[in-house]
C-alpha cells in the first residue's frame, strides 16, 4: 500500500477529509516510534552555550502545540501550506488574541451584534481602550454597511445560537477594498464545514473546545492566518499574555482529530434529521438548522459550506414549556456549550445576553443513532405539552 504522505496532502489538497483528518500533523512513521508522540511536559529546554529555538521556554513553544497547530493548518488551508496556527488556552483566548492585539486606539472594529455573548461582552473593553465599535447583524450581510473606515471585520458564520450565514467572500471583499482585515470566528462550521481562508478572510479563529475535538472534555482556542506578519503578531500576543494550552490538552485535541471527519458528517446527518422531524412538530416555532431546505440560509450555507454543523435551533411557546421539554429528555443531557459527541440542549435565555424568546432552545446534536435522538426529542416534547 502507498505510504500516506501529508506533504502531499497539504500542498495539493489531495486526499479526502476522513484520510487528512486521520493522519493531519502527525510526524513520518518511525520505527518504535508512536504514530503521535504523547504530551511533552516541560517549563524549560535546555539550551547549551548559545543555543536558541525552536523551544526555549514553555510558554514560548511546546513539541506537543506544533504538531497539533500543523494538523490544524493542514485542516484549515489544505491548498496553501504557508497557513500558520497558533493554539490557545481557551477560544475566548483566540478571539481576544486577534481583537486585541490587531485593535488599537482609534481603530474601529464592525461585530456582528448576534455573536456568541462572550465575544460580544469584549466590546466594552475595547471601547475602554479608544477602540470604536461598530454592531450590525449576520443576516443580510448587514455588516457590510458598517464598514467605512474600519481596521477590522469580524464574521461569525453560522452565528451562535441564532444560526444566521452571511457571505463571506461578498463581506471579505468589500472589507479589503474598504481596507480592513477579516476575521471569521469558524467554531460551529469546523474547519470540515468551511475554509474561511479560502474564501478571503485573514484569520480563521475558533474555539475548539466545541466540534473540533468533539468530547466535551478539554478547552482549546485556535488562529490560523497564511499571512506570516499577523502569524507573527498572534504568537507575540500569546507569548505576552500567556494564554497557553496545557500539553495534555493539546495532545488530547491532536488525538480527537482523527474522528473529527466521522464525527462531523454523524452529527450533520442527526441534526439533519432532527430538524426534519421537528418540521412535524405545531409547538415548535423559528425552528433553524442551515442544512434544512427550507431554512433562509440554507441556500447560502450550501454554497459556502461542506457540511452544516451539529446545531438546531428552535422555539417553544413559552419558558416553562422549555423548561418541561429539557426535564424530559433522557439522552440529551441538558448543558451549555454545542459540539460534543453527546447530545446536548439548553434554554438559552437562562443566560440573558442573547436576543432569543424565553422559550428558545439550543440543541447539539451528538453521534448517537438518529432514531433514538428523533425519538428521546418527540417523547419529550409530547411529556411537555
Ligand atoms: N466562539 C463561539 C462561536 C463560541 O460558541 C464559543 C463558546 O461557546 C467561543 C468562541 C469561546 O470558546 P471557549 O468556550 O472555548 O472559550
Amino acid at each position: 500500500m502507498a505510504e500516506y504522505d501529508s506533504d502531499d496532502t497539504a500542498g495539493g489538497d489531495t486526499a479526502g477529509e476522513s484520510t487528512r483528518s486521520v493522519h493531519a500533523g502527525r510526524p513520518p512513521a518511525q520505527p518504535y516510534e508512536p504514530s503521535l508522540p504523547g504530551p511533552t511536559f516541560v517549563s524549560h529546554f535546555h539550551l547549551p552555550g548559545e543555543a536558541t529555538g525552536p523551544y526555549t521556554y514553555g510558554r514560548d513553544q511546546n513539541p506537543t502545540w506544533t504538531l497539533l497547530e500543523q494538523a490544524i493548518s493542514e485542516l484549515e488551508s489544505p491548498a496553501d501550506p504557508t497557513a500558520r496556527t497558533a493554539v490557545f488556552a481557551s477560544g475566548m483566548a483566540a478571539v481576544s488574541a486577534v481583537l486585541l492585539s490587531q485593535l488599537s486606539a482609534g481603530d474601529t472594529v464592525v461585530l456582528p451584534s448576534d455573536c456568541y455573548q462572550t465575544t460580544r461582552t469584549l466590546q466594552k473593553r475595547l471601547e475602554s481602550y479608544g477602540v470604536t465599535v461598530r454592531l450590525a447583524p449576520t443576516r443580510g450581510d448587514a455588516q457590510l454597511r458598517a464598514l467605512d473606515g474600519a481596521r477590522l471585520l469580524w464574521l461569525e458564520t453560522p452565528s451562535n445560537p441564532g444560526l444566521d450565514v452571511c457571505d463571506i467572500r461578498r463581506l471579505a471583499d468589500a472589507a479589503h477594498a474598504a481596507g480592513a482585515l477579516v476575521a471569521v470566528d469558524n467554531t460551529l462550521a469546523t474547519p470540515l464545514g468551511q475554509r474561511p481562508l479560502d474564501l478571503g478572510a485573514d484569520f480563521s479563529v475558533a474555539s475548539g473546545t466545541k466540534a473540533l475535538t468533539g468530547h466535551g472534555d478539554l478547552l482549546l482556542g485556535y488562529v490560523t492566518t497564511r499571512d506570516p506578519e499577523l502569524a507573527e503578531q498572534t504568537l507575540l500576543w500569546r507569548k505576552t499574555v500567556g494564554a497557553i494550552p496545557g500539553p495534555m490538552e493539546a495532545w488530547l485535541a491532536h488525538r480527537s482529530l482523527a474522528t473529527l471527519a466521522l464525527r462531523v458528517d454523524r452529527q450533520a446527518a442527526n441534526a439533519l434529521e432532527l430538524a426534519t422531524a421537528l418540521t412535524e412538530r405545531p409547538e415548535v416555532t423559528e425552528l433553524r438548522h442551515p442544512g434544512l431546505s427550507t431554512d433562509p440560509a440554507h441556500r447560502l450555507a450550501a454554497a459556502q459550506m461542506r457540511r452544516f454543523g451539529s446545531v438546531v435551533s428552535f422555539t417553544l411557546p413559552d419558558q416553562e414549556h422549555a423548561e418541561r421539554f429539557l426535564a424530559a429528555l433522557r439522552i440529551t443531557v441538558e448543558a451549555t456549550s454545542f459540539g460534543s459527541v453527546q447530545c446536548t440542549a439548553e434554554r438559552r435565555a437562562r443566560w440573558g445576553g442573547d436576543a432569543v424568546p424565553p422559550g428558545f432552545i439550543r440543541f447539539s446534536v451528538g453521534v448517537e443513532d438518529a432514531a433514538d435522538i428523533v425519538a428521546d426529542v418527540t417523547r419529550a416534547l409530547d411529556a411537555a405539552k
